[in-house]
């Protein structure tokens, strides 16, 4: 995928190839706005590249191949050889395991990119950043005596206290556990929001990608597959590779029987299922449908505006969180995502009969290439 370069507004935009001596080639091309939406996630399975792109854009890496500029900024161009160093990119990156110095204090690490400054200017600095995210009273202690949610703060604070005019920060959340890191996920998302600063969050946590992002873009299998809201692209990805990634649960293959109105009928196993025709569908395609989009029953009752209603035999009944994953057999096999409450409801065991409701607009048809 090219960067949209006829956008008007200032962007990040890039296009690189960083070759490995005996491993893979990491490709990324991407365009990222500064003067709208401040959070684009950068999306993508581990392994798939997402902290080589950052080191790129940050200067501690460099490309084989392609371009980055910043605004009007050339940082870097394998054409011409041009490179410009870290420190005059303006880039605050904040690590997945933060990287702070263990020997100082918090106040020395939130001020170390500001050794240049006066002291004075130093000091006023930091407290600024502690104040906003609301760590002062940490200033004199060591990385070590305070929580991992405190420290990813003050690992933010170091990256954001040079007024940086690009913050990328990598897996921002993954080293947290899981209490800590679903409180500071919308924390996180608001921080970034008021810091005014357009922030490229690499991720391969679905919920983080939702969580945070105004944008997303999929990074698999080599290259950039897809970018767009981010909702937009979880629910409707735009081939079966970004469906994988995305992690849409139920990909089968489906057959198209008829089409009529804007609607398919499409054969899925010995089920036929409507679902919103996308065009372009030719006779095989891939139904894709979320886990969650699906609705389950213990009988067909009363009318519901799904037009999908599939008798089912329970599976398999697995918590998973504060949701239970059931696999159904409903002529193919069907994953759904069910609170604890709706499966204790409807006493949902291996061998059960349940009614599985899916709305057309649920399932998402992605024309298969012959
Ligand atoms: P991600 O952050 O998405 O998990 P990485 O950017 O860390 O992915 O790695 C992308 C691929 O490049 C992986 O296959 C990884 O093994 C490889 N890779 C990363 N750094 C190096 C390196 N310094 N030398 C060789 N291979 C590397
Ligand atoms: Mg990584």
């Amino acid at each position: 995928m090219r960067p949209d370069a006829r956008r008007a507004g200032p962007s990040l935009a890039f296009d690189l190839e960083r070759h490995f001596r005996d491993g893979p080639v990491v490709r990324a091309a991407l365009e990222v706005p500064l003067d709208a939406e401040p959070v684009t996630v950068l999306f993508g399975p581990s392994g798939s590249g997402k902290t080589t792109v950052l080191r790129c854009l940050a200067g501690l890496d460099r490309p084989e191949r392609g371009f980055i500029r910043f605004r009007d900024e050339t940082w870097f161009d394998a054409a011409t050889r041009g490179f410009v160093p870290p420190q005059r990119r303006g880039v605050g990156l904040l690590f997945q395991e933060y990287a702070l110095f263990p020997h100082l204090s918090v106040a020395a690490n939130i001020g170390f990119g500001l050794a240049r400054a006066p002291r004075a200017e130093r000091n006023a600095r930091v407290l600024e950043v502690a104040r906003f995210l609301r760590i002062e009273e940490l200033l004199d202690r060591r990385p070590a005596r305070i929580s991992g949610g405190q420290r990813q703060r003050v690992a933010l604070a170091r990256s954001l206290a040079p007024r940086p005019r690009l913050l990328l920060l990598d897996e921002p959340l993954s080293a947290l556990d899981g209490p800590t890191r679903e409180e500071l996920r919308g924390e996180l998302r608001s921080l970034l929001e008021h810091s005014g600063i357009p922030s490229l969050v690499v991720t391969h946590d679905r919920v983080e990608a939702l969580a945070l992002g105004d944008r997303l873009a999929v990074l698999a299998e080599g290259s950039v597959r897809q970018v767009g809201p981010v909702h937009e692209v979880f629910s409707a990805p735009a081939d079966l590779v970004v469906a994988r990634v995305v992690g849409t649960e139920n990909v089968a293959p489906a057959s198209i029987v008829s089409r009529d109105a804007g609607l398919a009928l499409v054969r899925v196993g010995t089920a036929q299922l409507l679902a919103l025709d996308p065009g372009g569908l030719h006779d095989e395609a891939f139904a894709c449908i979320r886990a969650e989009e699906v609705v389950l029953e213990t009988a067909p009752g009363t009318p519901t505006s799904a037009r999908n209603e599939l008798t089912a035999e329970v599976r398999t009944v697995s918590p998973e969180g504060p949701l239970v994953r059931v696999t159904l057999d409903c002529g193919f096999r069907l994953v759904t995502l069910v609170t604890r409450r709706s499966a204790d409801r409807l006493a949902l065991a291996p061998g059960s009969r349940a009614v599985a409701l899916v709305k057309a607009s649920a399932i998402r048809l992605v024309p298969r290439a012959s």
